[in-house]
Order: C-alpha cells, then sequence, then structure tokens
C-alpha cells in the first residue's frame, strides 16, 4: 500500500478504487472462460461487452480486440507479429525490411526494436526520428524517413515523461502517402481513457492500452489490431483465446474491474480534463509564485538571462498559456530546475525528499542512477544536460486536490532552494 499524502505519479500507476476493486472480486471463481458452464459464459459475455464498449468509445469498430497482461505484451505482440510476418515473407529472397520508430517510445518498444534488429542485423534497418525541441513528432520528419520497403511505423500517441500528445491522425496521413503498405502502430497507453481518441480516424493498424493508468489493477491491457491485417500477426503466445492470435486464459478478474475503470474514465472524461487543466494552471501559478519560471522553448533561446540567475524552474509545456489539453496531456507536468551555481540540480535528491515529505513523483532518470543514462525521452528532445539532472515528472488523476499540488510545491522548492544554499556554502 503507498503510504502517501500526494500521490503525484500516475503516469506510472494509478490508485485502485473501491468500486472497482469490489468488480475485479466479484469476477473471482468464475472458472476458466473457455469453458461451457454457466459462470464461464457470463465470463466471456462479460469480454465481449467490453470489446463493444471498447469499440465505441476508441472509435475502433472495424478491429480485433485482444485482451493481453498489459501494453508491454501488446507491443510486443504487434510489433513482433508484424515484424516476424515480413522476415517469413523475405526469407531467402536477400531483401531487408525497414522500421521506422520515433525516438521517444517507451521501453518496452525500444529494447524489442534494439532485440530484433541485434538478432537480425542482416535483414533488418531500424529509423528512429527525433522529435522537436518541444517533444512533439512532426509528421513530415516521420514521412521523411519512409522507404519503399518500410513495413511499420511506430509512434506513440502521448509520451509518459513530458505528456506530448502526438498528431497521430497526420502523421499516419503522412507516412501513408509516403508508403501505403505500412502497418501504423501507435501506443495509446496514455491517452487512452483521459482524451477522446478514435482509433480508425487516427489511421492507425495496430494500438496497445493499458488499464492500470486509468485506475485498474495491473496485468490488464488490450492489442487493438484492424482486421484486415490481424492475419498478418504471428503469435508470441500461443493457443485458442482471442481467435488464435493471443493464447492464453484470460485474467478475467483484471478484466472486469478494467470494464468498469474504462467506463467511469470514459463517463467524467470532459470534467476530468476541464478539472486538471484548472490544477496545472494551478500548479504552475504556485510555482510561479515562488521562484523564477520559464518555459523549455524560452529557456533555451534566453541564453543571457540564463546566465543571470542563480535558478530557474523549466516548464516543459510549450502550448500557449501552458496546459493546452490538446498538446500536452492535461494531467500530466513535467518540470525541471535549471542550477546555474555549483552542481546542476539533482532530481533524485528532489525524489527522495519529497518522498520524506509523503509526497510521491517521479522522475523520468534519475540524475544519480547507476546507469549514468539521462532520460531516452528528454535526450531525443536535445535537452540540455543542467536540466535532464533536475527534471520531475508530476501526473495527476481524476482525483488529484489542489492540498495534494501545495504539499508538492512546498517539498519541491524547500529542496531545489536547499540544493542551492548548499552550492552558494560550497563557493
Ligand atoms: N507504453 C507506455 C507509454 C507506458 O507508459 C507504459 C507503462 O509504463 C507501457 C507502455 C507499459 O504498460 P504495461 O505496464 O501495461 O506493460
Amino acid at each position: 500500500m503507498i503510504n502517501c499524502d500526494a500521490y503525484l505519479d500516475n503516469n506510472g500507476t494509478t490508485l485502485v478504487p473501491a468500486v472497482v476493486a469490489s468488480e475485479m472480486i466479484k469476477w473471482m471463481n468464475h472458472g476458466n472462460p473457455s469453458s461451457q458452464y454457466a459462470a464461464a459464459r457470463a465470463s466471456r459475455a462479460m469480454m465481449d461487452e467490453f470489446r463493444g464498449y471498447l469499440a465505441r468509445v476508441a472509435g475502433c469498430a472495424g478491429y480485433e480486440i485482444l485482451f493481453t497482461s498489459g501494453a508491454s505484451e501488446s507491443n510486443a505482440l504487434i510489433c513482433c507479429g508484424i515484424i516476424n510476418n515480413a522476415l517469413r515473407a523475405i526469407r531467402g529472397m536477400g531483401q531487408r525490411v525497414h522500421i521506422v520508430s520515433s525516438a521517444i517510445e517507451h521501453k518496452s518498444i525500444m529494447y524489442l526494436l534494439r532485440d530484433m534488429t541485434d538478432r537480425h542485423s542482416d535483414v533488418i534497418d531500424v529509423t528512429y526520428v527525433l522529435p522537436d525541441a518541444s517533444g512533439h513528432m512532426l509528421a513530415r520528419d516521420m514521412a521523411q524517413a519512409v522507404r519503399p520497403n518500410t513495413i511499420m511505423v511506430i509512434c506513440m500517441l502521448a509520451n509518459n515523461e513530458t505528456g506530448a500528445i502526438n498528431d497521430i491522425a497526420g502523421i499516419s496521413r503522412a507516412v501513408k502517402r509516403a508508403n501505403p503498405r505500412v502497418f501504423m502502430h501507435s501506443d495509446i497507453v496514455q491517452g487512452f481513457g483521459k482524451i477522446p481518441i478514435n482509433i480508425a480516424r487516427m489511421g492507425i493498424d495496430g494500438a496497445s492500452i493499458s488499464f492500470h493508468k486509468i485506475h485498474a489493477p495491473t496485468g490488464a491491457g488490450v492489442a487493438v489490431i484492424a482486421h484486415k491485417c490481424s492475419t498478418d500477426i504471428c503469435p508470441i503466445v500461443f493457443g485458442t483465446q482471442n481467435k488464435g492470435i493471443r493464447g492464453g486464459t484470460e485474467n478475467v478478474p483484471a478484466i472486469a474491474a478494467a470494464f468498469a475503470a474504462t467506463r467511469m474514465a470514459h463517463e467524467t472524461m470532459h470534467e476530468d480534463i476541464a478539472r486538471e487543466v484548472t490544477l496545472k494552471r494551478y500548479l504552475m501559478e504556485q510555482l510561479k509564485a515562488r521562484a523564477p519560471c520559464i518555459t523549455l522553448l524560452d529557456y533555451e533561446s534566453q541564453e543571457s538571462a540564463r546566465a543571470r540567475l542563480a535558478m530557474q524552474i523549466v516548464i516543459i509545456d510549450s502550448s500557449t498559456s501552458g496546459g493546452d489539453p490538446t498538446k500536452y496531456l492535461p494531467n500530466t507536468l513535467m518540470i525541471a530546475v535549471a542550477k546555474h551555481i555549483g552542481p546542476p540540480a539533482c532530481n533524485s535528491m528532489i525524489r527522495d525528499k519529497l518522498e520524506e515529505a509523503r509526497v510521491i513523483v517521479s522522475v523520468g532518470s534519475a540524475c544519480n542512477s547507476s546507469s549514468k543514462e539521462h532520460s531516452h525521452v528528454l535526450r531525443a528532445m536535445n535537452m540540455p544536460s543542467i536540466l535532464m539532472d533536475g527534471a520531475i515528472r508530476v501526473s495527476m488523476s481524476r482525483y488529484t486536490t489542489t492540498r495534494e499540488l501545495d504539499l508538492f510545491v512546498n517539498g519541491f522548492i524547500a529542496e531545489a532552494k536547499r540544493q542551492l544554499d548548499t552550492a552558494y556554502a560550497r563557493k
């Protein structure tokens, strides 16, 4: 049980409310959903109803909806499935296949592509496309990377670290114009249930969803695959379930809880967005009242201002007035401490101090992590390393309150100032 007064790591995972947990318990002991008794038939009916609901709220009526253990598995099923199928088709023909991916994908895709290219370097090429300085992927850049032998383009809907929302419809149109045969895969995990989504209208052929990001328990997700492409997928887990594309007995209790959580998310989505935008603006105002604040793009273009100030808070949200829910997820704000005296601010020390104050946040990649590697997302944005060291992610949910944000601001500013004072004392 997380013991805290402010939980602000909702892009990591969300807390499960009692009504969702009780749905999970209700669906335990229903037997094997592939069996023929009444309880098993009820489980199958519930899963079919959930598929129908997903088809309506996520705009994927012409798609297979396959239950998985989460989005890492969904990403693997779709990406490995398409790549393995393409490799089978070119076997012995002396040809190569090409994949285009954004450089800011979740590790479940980045590591998969690295593994595939390691094992099949003789036949697979991957082009990683960088985002712009605000963290967004541009359709033009993605399309320019497409080649005649490109089989798949991968671009996530919203980034889990920065919250930047990509124009997937525009990207899909552009890449299919460049090569109509490409399979468009989008990891829509961070957008699903938080912002309106229509998979068909976005031109997506394959999509991954994970329900623990919207107040369901961990361990349940779906892979959404256009009917016309479903025969192109080689399974990675074999069996009869999910039309043989993803075998394995379904996790009925978690799926039932996911259904309840999905309903709740969609019933209150518009009011949740409005509330989170207000909360995000409140957070930015509170930060501005306590320390000099600047947006990332202004920070990068104001060399002289940077030199004058000992410490600034840099807000990674370039949308006009901050908090435009079409450009950045309404629940996400990444902020970085830019400390120009002494060593850079240390985000893991800030995170630990916040935890002592019973406030939970996340750092994309800790400044003193053993690997000393900065977040691949922030590196791809070409963010100055002084900012990557001090970057903290605040991610809210429909249950977040202003009190939680106040607790965060107090702890965050106190620790940032303590690090600055220590640097002055050492001078
Ligand atoms: N994709 C994104 C963008 C995520 O944020 C996450 C979760 O951290 C995943 C995929 C993986 O989801 P899961 O935990 O269900 O495997």
